[in-house]
């Protein structure tokens, strides 16, 4: 059994999208085991988009691929993207209240991620969250000198899930109980 931090981001809360976005995760088995609604501190903000490096180039290089693809060529190093990136992530993240939930289930962290689909919506698959709410692309956004409003985000993986979710939940706020289905869905 897995557990994964999601975030329902600004443009999710925004757009009254809320119930929705969880359905999709309870409707797939998953459980929701921890949820609150914060406005968030530059501090959290500062802690949940750590200042990785291997994170910071490779949101670095998936802009620069995608760019390239479409013949834009990028004069910022994988390392500059990234960081500007987080820098606007930081300020979009704190600027209106968002969702965070603490999801559980068999291969929770790659089930909710599938479920969310691609970074890009518009190369999200359409029946993912964010292919299904979205058309944006990584140059749209970076035109508008702000993250890619993507819905939600969710941890990447084993070792981000546990440091995402200690950062939005304390021990006592994670919640061990059981669903009156989870007999026929487990
Ligand atoms: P994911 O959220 O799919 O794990 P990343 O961790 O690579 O994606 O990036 C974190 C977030 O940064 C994305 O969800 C998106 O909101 C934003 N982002 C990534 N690349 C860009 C970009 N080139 N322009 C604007 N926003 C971006
Ligand atoms: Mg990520």
């Amino acid at each position: 059994m897995e557990k994964t931090l999601v975030i329902i981001k600004p443009d999710g809360v925004q757009r009254a999208l809320i119930g929705k976005i969880i359905s999709t995760f309870e409707d797939a088995g998953l459980k929701v085991v921890a949820m609150k609604m914060v406005w968030a501190t530059k501090e959290l903000a500062a802690k949940h988009y750590a200042n990785d490096e291997d994170w910071l180039l490779s949101v670095g290089k998936k802009t620069r691929s995608s760019a390239e693809a479409k013949g834009i060529r990028m004069d910022e190093t994988d390392l500059q993207i990234g960081q500007r990136i987080r820098s606007w992530l930081m300020d979009y993240i704190t600027s209106t209240p968002i969702i965070a939930l603490a999801i559980e289930g068999p291969e929770a962290i790659t089930a909710v991620r599938k479920l969310v689909g691609s970074t890009a919506p518009a190369k999200a698959d359409p029946s993912t969250i964010r292919g299904k709410y979205s058309t944006e692309s990584y140059e749209y956004a970076d035109a508008k000198k702000r993250p890619v409003k993507n819905l939600v985000h969710a941890s990447e993986d084993a070792k981000n899930a546990e440091r995402e979710i200690s950062i939005w939940f304390t021990k006592k706020e994670i919640f061990d109980y059981k669903r009156a289905d989870e007999d026929a869905v487990r």
